[in-house]
């Protein structure tokens, strides 16, 4: 983690230096425009932008929001945290960054004083896991999909940025191909695994009973998607994931995105829709021999969020566009 957030650090730096070169705090002389210019043109924030955006978590407060009866959400830095906890113990679906455990923990205490037992992560990026190892440490079993702890154990790229393997305590030590159903605290806790979506490794968790559901990054509730090509994401499979969520979700379901606030049945749907469109159109374009540069000049994303939001309308296209000339499956 230490090592991965030296490479935050880094891409922040750029980003930054890009941004407003006397903002670099580097002590280096080298200019720092070289540098950015070494991104890809299309260059959009890593796995963890949200965080990126500001790497002291000095400030950072958590913040909590009970959904039902014994499940609530944790917002801090980094993915949403959902938490059930009861009379068998809490259990938390990811714990976004390690210099944040330690006010999670107490956020969670402030619920119910019992331990961690499981922590789930819905896929393997930083902002998910950061907190893994030490959440570990106090004793919870950490579980996820077999992809999650495959990519954790051996270094990554995720736009052109390497990420270090995760240590060894960090690693989930139960893991499972399709999906496994946790039986507590008065619900039934199904994880389903979505493939090839955000990445090849995320999981939906559903409260059967008290009828939440927890999307992971399958679903940035008002921003634009970030879909990992180099994890094994696709567009195909970011739309079947949203596809199987919607599925599960009733009118009274409360969802949780892995970013952004939470969200209904019908936000889900017009991400769906927003997805399906623009997959279309850029498939249209690419059936009509459109080059890149073509099809982004038709500004087909620009409707669904701000040009200068963690992920950029141009970046989506160019995402879509990979992803339907060379699919993950
Ligand atoms: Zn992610």
């Amino acid at each position: 983690m230490l090592r991965k957030g030296l490479a935050m650090k880094r891409i922040l730096a750029m980003l930054l230096a890009a941004a407003a070169p006397a903002a670099a705090q580097q002590p280096s002389t080298a200019p720092a425009a070289p540098a950015a210019a070494q991104l890809p043109a299309a260059a959009q924030p890593p796995a963890t932008p949200p965080a990126a955006r500001q790497p002291n978590f000095d400030n950072v407060q958590i913040r909590v929001e009970r959904l039902a009866p014994g499940v609530a959400v944790l917002f801090g830095r980094g993915g949403n945290i959902g938490l059930s906890y009861g009379v068998d113990g809490n259990v938390i679906i990811d714990d976004q960054y390690a210099p944040l455990t330690d006010r999670i923990l107490a956020a969670i205490r402030s619920l119910d004083p019992d331990p961690i037992r499981f922590v789930i992560n819905t896929h393997w990026h930083g902002d998910h896991t950061g907190g893994n190892e030490n959440v570990g440490r106090t004793g919870a079993v950490i579980v996820a999909q077999d992809n999650v702890r495959r990519r954790m154990s051996m270094e990554q790229v995720v736009r052109g940025e390497h990420v270090a393997p995760s240590p060894a305590g960090a690693l989930p030590v139960v893991t499972f191909s399709e999906g496994v159903t946790f039986h507590l605290n008065a619900d039934d806790i199904r994880v389903i695994h979505v493939a090839h979506a955000h990445t090849d490794g995320d999981a939906l968790v559903f409260w059967t009973h008290a009828n939440v559901l927890h999307m992971g990054d399958t679903f940035f509730n008002g921003l634009l998607p970030f879909i990992d090509l180099d994890s094994g994401g696709s567009i195909d499979g970011a739309i079947a994931a949203v596809e199987a969520g919607l599925a599960l979700a009733n009118d009274a379901t409360v969802i949780i995105p892995g970013h952004g606030p939470i969200g209904r049945r019908a936000d889900l749907v017009r991400y769906r829709d927003m997805l399906v469109d623009l997959r279309d159109r850029v498939r249209q374009g690419i059936a009509a021999h459109r080059t890149l540069e073509q099809i982004k000049a038709l500004r087909l994303a620009d409707r669904y969020g701000p040009p200068d939001g963690f992920i950029s309308p141009d970046a989506l296209i160019e995402t879509i566009y990979r992803s339907l000339r060379a699919p993950a499956h």
